[in-house]
């Protein structure tokens, strides 16, 4: 077996994936740990939301997020490679809604700027109020972000928490991590609120 070298080609670097597959008994991991899904995002696409996310600190912002859905040995991950401006999406009061408007606007530009992408998910701010899931986010999440693969990020503008929310067991769960380039991102974990539809401004 071929030990791992430091970068200077010396002392045998120790890693525990060099374990001997026949020494290890073969056991799923005890706990729900080892069935989070996993979210990688680029830095390019990470500062791309957040970007748009800081041109308003009172307003509600959204996006989509665009990527590639993988696997490895340990199961299905989520590979965000950009992001993809919410222009023309209605605010109503605080909540944000996609219209054709802003469907057409994503699709010229997912088109345009990620031709070999597809939408993975969405983002959203909250400005002051948290890190959650409102009826109306869950609405949108059920109604457009329905594949298993797809997630929710929110984020924070103001104490600049971010979460991000999965389909785990038929529920939108909150993920306690996502990786953003190969920096771990620990999250804020907020409910996910019953799917409700806007009444109007
Ligand atoms: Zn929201």
């Amino acid at each position: 077996m071929a030990k791992r070298k430091d970068d200077k080609g010396g002392k045998p670097r120790i890693d525990y994936r060099d374990t001997p597959k026949d020494k290890a008994v073969s056991r799923p991991f005890p706990t729900a740990v080892s069935r989070q899904y996993r979210v990688h995002i680029s830095p390019g696409a990470y500062k791309r939301m957040k970007d748009h996310a800081a041109t308003s600190a009172d307003v509600e912002l959204c996006g989509v997020l665009v990527g590639t859905v993988c696997r490895d040995d340990q199961g299905i991950y989520l590979s965000v490679t950009g992001a993809v401006e919410g222009e023309g999406a209605n605010t109503y009061g605080t909540q944000v809604t996609f219209t054709q408007q802003t469907w057409d606007h994503i699709h010229r530009v997912r088109e345009r700027d990620y031709p070999d992408a597809q939408i993975v998910g969405w983002f959203h701010t909250h400005p002051g109020f948290g890190v959650f899931l409102s009826g109306m986010d869950t609405f949108i999440q059920e109604n457009f972000f329905n594949a298993p693969h797809q997630i929710a990020i929110v984020l924070e503008t103001k104490t600049k928490e971010e979460g991000c929310f999965g389909w785990v067991d038929g529920k939108i769960t909150a993920l306690q991590r996502y990786w953003v380039g190969d920096r771990e991102v620990r999250l804020a974990t907020g409910e996910a609120g019953h799917s409700t539809t806007a009444s109007g401004p």
